[in-house]
């Protein structure tokens, strides 16, 4: 069996703490309790939680100024920030400190139970990343950029969606038939051409300059993007 999650809790006001800590057990959460903030930073520092509920407002150091401390040093344990100043304003501050999710006081324990475990989920299974990597090439997911070997690479909408698919599946072969239900949200064949169009344009832009092509046609199969560096 492997071991329950482990939440740090840095909470001054103990009667929220024992709220907020009855919740987290009750939902199969082992809780460490630090009631300041110097031992509460030490304590994060020092790794070993899934997940780090975080009161803003403590004696000595406050919420945001830990956030910001661990982030610093590299803390990767998500962070829900508790704060009774709950208003659009604090909340962006709060997470541009690098909190993960902001909750306002006063809460609902289970609402707080809830929102760990999705922080928890994120953190395990982190969405596809804002730059995927593969060989030569990177994708910046959000911006809809693609370098390869650090040149830009300039492609039509179409063209980025095949690319991000095929790094989705990088190394693998894509048919043309997830490429058609993915892609172009067909779950059937128009007997076109389409396909062929639309790779041989996409391997044009992406090989230009270039010695060697990125992705390689399987016979039969279909595309893989190809990971070696051209010699
Ligand atoms: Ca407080």
């Amino acid at each position: 069996m492997s071991a329950p999650p482990r939440i740090l809790l840095i909470e001054d006001e103990a009667a929220i703490a024992a709220l907020v800590r009855e919740a987290l057990e009750e939902g199969g959460f082992v809780v460490d309790w630090c009631d300041h903030g110097e031992e509460g930073l030490r304590v994060a520092a020092a790794g070993g939680h899934d997940a780090i509920v975080l009161d803003r407002m403590l004696p000595e150091i406050e919420g945001l100024s830990i956030v910001r401390r661990l982030r610093a040093a590299a803390v990767a344990a998500p962070v829900l920030m508790l704060s009774a100043l709950a208003r659009a304003e604090d909340r962006v501050e709060g997470l541009d400190a690098g909190a993960d999710d902001y909750l306002g006081k006063p809460f609902e324990p289970f609402e707080l139970v809830a929102r760990v475990r999705a922080l928890m989920r994120r953190a395990t299974n982190p969405l596809p990343g804002a730059v995927m990597l593969f060989g030569e090439l990177e994708v910046h997911v959000k911006a809809r950029r693609v370098h390869r070997a650090g040149q830009h690479v300039a492609l039509s909408p179409r063209e980025f969606d095949i690319l991000k698919f095929m790094m989705d599946h990088a190394g693998d072969v894509v048919t043309r038939e997830m490429l058609l239900r993915e892609v172009w949200g067909l779950n059937f064949d128009p007997q076109t051409n389409v396909i062929d169009v639309s790779m041989s344009r996409l391997r044009q832009r992406l090989d230009e300059g270039f010695a060697g092509p990125v992705i390689e046609t399987v016979r039969g199969a279909g595309f893989r993007l190809l990971g070696g560096v051209a010699p």
